[in-house]
């Protein structure tokens, strides 16, 4: 018997078509941006089941963190790229979404990553926020709260664009020096917290860390990690 929900579905696919982002299949449920088959053939780290994982060794000696992972190795050419791309300049957002749902469930089914409070996406530079119409690690978090049913803190901490003393600097220098700078609005809020940074992908870690000692300058923070990808340096 056709259930009224496949009946739905096939109607809604004539109507609105929409097809994966990955592969162009129709084969895909009305929410998704990826069928199946893509999500299954994208490469997972399994990161957030391992303690002292890769992840976790590139902040060590750098910055006290609870838990760490990367749910997917990015690398040039694959079908990661392409969805990075897609998610990060081409305004995909319900793609970013569901990749967020995926680190979600991994979070969730692993027994690390425990007793979190409240997600945090890194900031981008208002213009560049501006830009893409969305920071994707707000993106991301939202993916991540729809499964762990966590808060997204958008306002405790940003990115300040540039400030008066740095006109007199070079260009390279100046951009170095606001690169690794966050700024704390509302340290109150996240007093006694366990908060879960959130970006896309991980490389050298410095940005992580810089917004991450920033979180942790404010009383009993502890702090946890996760990103979409880990790309290697
Ligand atoms: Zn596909």
């Amino acid at each position: 018997m056709i259930r009224f929900k496949e009946i739905k579905e096939s109607f809604l696919q004539v109507v609105f078509p929409h097809v994966c982002d990955g592969c162009g299949s129709d084969l895909l449920n009305i929410e998704s941006r990826l069928c199946i088959r893509c999500v299954a053939s994208l490469p997972e780290t399994n990161f957030e089941q391992h303690v002292g994982n890769p992840v976790e060794k590139t902040f060590w000696g750098r910055m006290p963190i609870t838990d760490a992972a990367a749910h997917f190795y990015f690398t040039k050419e694959s079908l990661m790229q392409h969805l990075m791309h897609q998610f990060k300049y081409k305004g995909n957002e319900d793609l970013g979404l569901q990749l967020g749902r995926i680190m979600g469930y991994a979070i969730k089914s692993s027994n690390r990553f425990t007793n979190i409070d409240a997600l945090v996406p890194l900031p981008l530079f208002p213009f560049k926020e501006k830009k893409r119409g969305y920071n994707q690690a707000t993106v991301l978090c939202n993916g991540i709260s729809e499964v762990l049913c966590l808060p997204v803190l958008n306002n405790v901490i940003i990115r300040p664009q540039h400030t008066e003393t740095q006109t007199k600097k070079g260009r390279i220098e100046r951009w170095r020096n606001i690169e690794g700078k966050f700024q704390l609005l509302n340290p109150t809020v996240i007093q006694n917290k366990h908060l879960l940074l959130v970006d896309d992908v991980v490389t050298t870690g410095a940005t992580l860390e810089a917004c991450g000692n920033e979180l942790l300058s404010v009383e009993n923070v502890k702090l946890s990690l996760a990103t979409l990808c880990v790309a290697s340096r």
